[in-house]
């Protein structure tokens, strides 16, 4: 979904932000190339205060958040959605069991479902999809011991085509579903609910900061066409469950799961044994 310039863009516009995070700098505009599935990655001075930035973050910021339980015991997954953009049961059941897999939560994951009129038209930019988020959502992340992610539901496309999900800060993702229905493969091989199933386990594992988005792996599994991405087409991090492209999922299935290497990085960063950085809570 991206030239090779773009690609190399990419790279040195994410070098580039680390060390403008530092200076804190608004760097969203230096960023416009790492859109796609991953937002632009900050929105510093954006939204003003620096009490925003902090609160929102980057995607991964609250991995730690969901990882651990020593602060937050429990998780609430807030789900808004357009009329007619409800997603299906099977998302909803796949999505707790794969954040329960991984995150400790002990006092539970809880998904809660609300019809939205987000008063917003067909095309959402990066920003579009975190001022409304942050509009519509009941509370901020950081809910005295409940951690809570938001994610929408939308009418309408992303700004960059033939992307189906966009995860835009710490806790925010959103995934189109006018989108991931066109996606549907012939004969629906794969399925519309196969696909929307992927993809929204896909924008939450941005969010639990795979692939190597606030941490180093230490496995060779980023794609390095692909910046935040797996290069496992088994896992659901591949990069292609963005792209729209379900072409070389014909005959397989669609991996709506982590693989052995996003687990292994997600157990380390729990275990405290790889370093994890840009995090909103520690
Ligand atoms: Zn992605």
């Amino acid at each position: 979904m991206k030239s090779p310039m773009g690609q190399v863009e990419e790279v040195l516009a994410l070098a580039h932000f680390m060390r403008l995070r530092v200076l804190s700098i608004s760097i969203s505009l230096l960023l416009a190339s790492f859109s796609g599935c991953i937002g632009d990655m900050g929105d510093g001075g954006l939204f003003g205060s620096d009490e925003e930035d902090e609160l929102f973050g980057i995607p991964g910021g609250l991995t730690l958040a969901c990882l651990q339980s020593s602060k937050f015991t429990n998780m609430m997954i807030e789900i808004d959605y357009t009329e007619g953009y409800e997603p299906q049961s099977q998302t909803l059941s796949t999505l707790k069991s794969r954040i329960e897999s991984v995150c400790d939560k002990p006092g539970g994951v809880t998904i809660k479902t609300t019809q939205t009129d987000f008063g917003h038209g067909d095309i959402w930019s990066p920003d579009d999809v975190r001022e409304i988020g942050r509009d519509t959502r009941e509370t901020q992340p950081q809910d005295g011991s409940t951690l809570r992610w938001h994610l929408l539901f939308p009418n309408g496309s992303y700004e960059e085509s033939g992307v189906l999900g966009v995860a835009v800060d710490a806790s925010t993702a959103a995934i189109f579903l006018d989108d991931v229905r066109d996606a549907e493969g012939l004969f629906g091989r794969p399925s519309a609910e196969a696909i929307e199933n992927a993809v929204t386990v896909h924008e939450v594992g941005h969010l639990l900061g795979l692939v190597n988005l606030v941490y180093t792996s230490p496995a060779d599994h980023e794609d390095s066409d692909h910046p935040g991405h797996s290069n496992n087409e088994n896992s659901v991090m591949y990069w292609a469950i963005e792209s729209g492209d379900f072409s070389s999922f014909f005959e397989n299935d669609v991996p709506d799961d982590f693989d052995s290497d996003d687990r292994a990085d997600l157990a380390a960063i729990a275990a405290g044994d790889l370093e994890v950085v840009e995090q909103l809570w520690s």
